[in-house]
């Protein structure tokens, strides 16, 4: 069914496979997805990173490109993952499930092709994973176009996920911006408020008065008041 190439994209002790949605695959992911919906009757699903598809070369697909060198290319089967989103979204809305929700997380911004086919969108693991300052991990205009849903109609969320930038970090530079922050679960967390909170003496308003008074290092002194004047 999956002719070629499956793309080994395991990690850790996590082994996976990426297939192409060109391939006969994407027709079997999503009718299993309504078959299993009706056996087992959930009402939902959420993905991980599955947007945008793996790149792919195969020519038995239609997939992939040459250069003026001879050389062979991969490319992204959008099309092809946009025809699935769309089926997915009939089957949990009205197919086989009535209101379900196709939640759908990703490592980046919206990628709305295929996005406009989800209810819910979750964003992390991105650029600001791992940077060690709000200005490199929260620039403003790159957290309201690919953090906030709204532009786009639909909702997201960001998770919380990574260091050296801590809970407190992330979630007032969210809620200044107007995007809702996703907690993590406990699995995620390391125990104690100390550990997943700085400046330690934050609480979420004084977060705010906080990431006021750092907003030079975050480059929108300009920008930002937390005064009624
Ligand atoms: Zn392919």
């Amino acid at each position: 069914m999956i002719a070629e190439p499956v793309v080994n994209v395991s990690f850790n002790d996590a082994k996976q496979y990426a297939s192409c949605y060109n391939s006969p695959f994407a027709e079997f992911m999503v009718n299993s997805y309504g078959y299993n919906a009706r056996l087992l009757k959930f009402d939902g699903i959420r993905f991980d990173t599955v947007v945008p598809p793996n790149e792919c070369n195969s020519l038995a697909h239609g997939c992939g490109w040459y250069d003026d060198d001879g050389n062979l290319w991969p490319s992204g089967a959008l099309f092809s993952e946009r025809e699935a989103w769309k089926r997915f979204y009939r089957i949990f809305h009205g197919g086989e499930v009535t209101n379900g929700i196709i939640y759908t997380p990703n490592a980046a911004g919206p990628l709305m092709a295929v996005h406009s086919f989800s209810d819910h969108h979750e964003i992390g693991e991105g650029y600001y994973m791992h940077a060690t300052t709000l200005k490199d991990a929260y620039p403003p205009d790159m957290v309201r176009a690919n953090m906030n849903g709204e532009a786009y109609g639909f909702r997201a969320e960001n998770n919380l996920k990574g260091s050296p930038l801590l809970v407190n970090h992330r979630m007032t530079a969210l809620l200044v911006n107007g995007v809702e922050g996703r907690m993590m679960d406990y699995r995620s967390w390391r125990p104690g408020y100390e550990a997943t909170a700085i400046p330690r003496s934050a609480s979420g308003m004084h977060g705010i008065g906080w990431i006021a008074g750092t907003r030079s290092s975050w480059g929108i002194g300009r920008m930002l008041t937390t005064s009624k004047s």
